[in-house]
């Protein structure tokens, strides 16, 4: 099982789809209305804490997982650990090393979103909040600032910032695009969390270019676990682990 929800993980889909040997299911969370469909088996959904992925992985016989979600899916990281270590499965986490500043880089690194909202500073600033849907509301007590937001879906009800702006789009993003939204929003400061890899890299080259702070959010803490940072590394662990093959990735 891949256990999904990024760009990485798509790719990762497409790769197993030409893997004739492995069957392989893709698991979203479903925070997207409409997920791009990958080439293979699909679910969508929580599993129920530990516990119901535990039940999960022994109910579909699953010997192997790949965590190939966003390094601030923290929870959903946390659970495949200790699952797969209850069940007695092989884990391998597909994760990019995060962004490094290089120079032209003015970042201010925060440890999570709260203290992120805190560096905006108290006097108003215009803001690109390239985060996602989740975790808008902690910058709602920082109303003195206006906000610019970049969802994946548009918003269904009103968001929880007073003074907002939204731009619907889905990536991956690129540079001048990047750079010709915040000069057209007369954006000031991003508030960007460190991905890594090249999908969600287009904001942090756009402020460089245009001289921008970028308040740059830490990665939360996951436990220890196998780790590649590529998807033909991951091939290579599925191609050469001596785990049976005859139940289901
Ligand atoms: P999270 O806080 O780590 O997970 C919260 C809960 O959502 C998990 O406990 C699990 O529910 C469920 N879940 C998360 N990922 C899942 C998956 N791939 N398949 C099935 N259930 C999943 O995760 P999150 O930050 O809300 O992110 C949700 C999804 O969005 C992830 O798949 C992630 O890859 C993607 N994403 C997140 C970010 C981000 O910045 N956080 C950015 C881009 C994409 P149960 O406990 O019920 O199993």
């Amino acid at each position: 099982m891949i256990l999904g929800g990024t760009a990485d993980a798509n790719r990762l889909a497409a790769a197993v789809a030409a893997e004739s040997r492995i069957a392989a299911v893709l698991s979203f969370a479903g925070r997207t209305e409409t997920p791009k469909l990958p080439p293979i088996p699909s679910r969508i959904g929580g599993f129920g804490g530990v516990a119901g992925l535990m039940d999960y992985l022994r109910a579909e016989r699953i010997d192997r997982v790949v965590d190939a979600t966003h390094p601030f899916a923290a929870q959903i990281s946390r659970n495949a650990v200790e699952a797969c270590a209850g069940v007695g499965i092989p884990l391998l986490a597909l994760e990019r090393a995060p962004w490094q500043a290089q120079s032209g880089d003015r970042w201010i690194e925060a440890d999570d979103l709260p203290a992120a909202a805190v560096a905006l500073g108290a006097a108003p600033r215009r803001v690109f909040l390239g985060i996602g849907r989740q975790n808008l509301d902690l910058f709602a007590n920082h109303p003195q600032h206006a906000y610019l937001v970049r969802l994946v879906d548009p918003p269904r009800g009103p968001l929880p910032l007073a003074n907002v702006e939204v731009v619907v789009a889905r990536g991956p993003f690129d540079r001048a695009s990047d750079r010709a939204l915040l000069e057209a929003h007369r954006i000031e400061i991003v508030v960007a969390k460190n991905a890594g890899g090249d999908a969600a890299v287009a904001k942090i080259e756009a402020a460089r270019d245009l001289g921008l702070p970028v308040v740059m959010v830490r990665r939360p803490a996951i436990p220890a676990r196998r780790t590649v940072a590529s998807v033909a590394d991951v091939m290579d662990w599925l191609a050469h682990d001596s785990t049976p093959t005859e139940r289901g990735v």
